[in-house]
């Protein structure tokens, strides 16, 4: 078995960075391929002047890392939050080229991030930010160069400001330049369920290799917004038991299944907490969910859910990651310990990007596909993708995350190679 150690187990970045060392190790990656990767391409920091509505002219501090450009253009989210850094920014982007890697879709890793708190501003002054700071990036996005989409603290509206200035910019409306956005303005249909989707068709998969039935396998699923409330509507109309529900008010389990059309009635449109909901069988705290009976744990809200003091608890067969960094490189090991079948974040998640990607395609054609064409382009990609990380899995006898990083990695370096270096 091989080991993976971060030396701050709760610190996700470390994390990501230390499988990517490991895989690199394993594929046995030139020294100097292996150098060109760890670095980013290009990181650009950009002070935005904004003049709030009391009449202050504050600045804050934007940034965005482009990670990659060697499969294609920059791909990732622009986050406003308070403890936005530099250092998480290019991390961040350096994820984004593995996970597009894994669904081999033409684009490297980007991200991009506001230091400011989105709860504290005004809707006005949250545009000034956004079409401020796309100004000052006008010459380093494009659909050519690097597609920006929505992360933690932004979404649509803010997507249709940035596709707004910069296509002033560049005097002709560009919808392509962002992915995320409403689908008036050039949007894909399928998009607010496809990370959702793409989880259910890595259970799906992982169930046939497994050789396990939808109808006898209970699901667990930790969060209930966009990634987990879809996972699990898609997930108990498909015929699987949804057992299990949490959110950040709390978690409930019922072994008989759970009517997940009724809860998500009861949080969305009654807009009541979660743990209230009638039906809803026994109260726990969201995070004894995912430690509850079941076939498959999805653990969609928030990182480090499952580390090395709580991994041994885990009685789920199939892991499947729809949040981004809820398992410690730590708890790796004992999960593969105990034989659980690990659907990585970078796979198991993809799907939401996937369907950005279409969006561009999309955009860029001036042709929309309607949602079925969406989905059966998105189950294709997902089905091969699976495929792919568990081929390489047992080829190189390492865990599928592993398997998922080396897949991406060697994508990577097998373009990088053929481009040559430009000196
Ligand atoms: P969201 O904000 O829509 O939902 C988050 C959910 O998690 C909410 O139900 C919230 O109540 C719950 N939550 C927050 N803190 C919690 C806690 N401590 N314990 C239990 N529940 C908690 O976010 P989302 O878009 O569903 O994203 C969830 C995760 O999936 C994140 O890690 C995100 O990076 C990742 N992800 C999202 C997408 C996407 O397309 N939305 C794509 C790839 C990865």
């Amino acid at each position: 078995m091989v080991t993976v150690a971060a030396h701050d187990e709760l610190n996700v970045y470390e994390s990501a960075e230390a499988r990517f060392e490991l895989a690199a190790k394993l594929l046995g990656l030139e020294e100097g391929l292996y150098r060109y990767m760890k670095y980013p391409n290009k990181e650009i920091t950009v002070y935005i002047p904004v003049t709030r509505d009391n009449g202050q002219l504050e600045v804050f501090i934007g940034y965005r890392v482009h990670h990659s450009i060697v499969r294609g253009p920059c791909k990732g989210g622009i986050r406003f939050a308070p403890d936005v850094t530099l250092d998480e920014v290019r991390a961040l982007a350096a994820w984004m080229t593995w996970k597009c890697a894994v669904v081999n879709i033409p684009f490297g890793g980007g991200k991009g991030g506001i230091i400011c708190d989105p709860n504290k501003l005004s809707r006005g002054e949250l545009e000034r930010i956004t079409r401020r700071y796309t100004a000052e990036l006008s010459e380093w996005i494009g659909p050519e160069r690097d597609v920006p989409a929505p992360d933690l603290g932004t979404n649509e509206q803010t997507m249709a400001w940035v596709m707004d200035t910069y296509s002033m910019h560049v005097r002709h409306t560009t919808t392509a330049v962002v992915t995320g956005k409403p689908l008036d303005l050039g949007g894909s249909r399928g998009r607010k369920e496809a990370t959702g989707r793409g989880v259910m068709i890595n259970c799906d998969k992982a169930l046939a290799k497994l050789g396990m039935k939808r109808e006898e396998t209970r699901v667990v699923v930790q969060g209930f917004g966009n990634v987990g409330s879809m996972s699990a509507v898609l997930m108990h109309d498909a015929g699987y038991k949804i057992v299990g529900v949490a959110d950040i008010h709390g978690g409930l389990y019922d072994e008989k299944g759970l009517d997940v059309h009724a809860l998500l009635d009861w949080v969305y449109v009654q807009r009541k907490p979660l743990p209230e909901f009638p039906g809803g069988g026994a109260k726990m705290s969201a995070h004894e969910v995912l430690f509850q009976p079941c076939e498959i744990a999805v653990p969609a809200a928030v990182e480090n859910q499952i580390t090395s003091q709580n991994a041994h608890r885990l009685q789920a067969r199939i892991l499947c990651e729809g949040a981004n960094g809820p398992t410690t490189a730590h708890a790796d090991e004992i999960l593969e310990q105990k034989g659980i079948f690990i659907i990585p974040d970078i796979l198991a998640n993809a799907g939401g990007v996937t369907v950005s990607y279409f969006e561009w395609v999309q955009d860029r054609m001036g042709l929309f596909w309607r949602e079925h064409e969406v989905n059966e382009r998105l189950k294709d990609v997902m089905e091969h993708s699976f495929d792919e990380v568990v081929r390489y899995a047992d080829t190189h006898r390492v865990n599928n995350r592993i398997a998922a990083y080396m897949l991406a990695i060697d994508r990577v370096a097998f373009a990088l190679k053929l481009r040559g270096i430009y000196a």
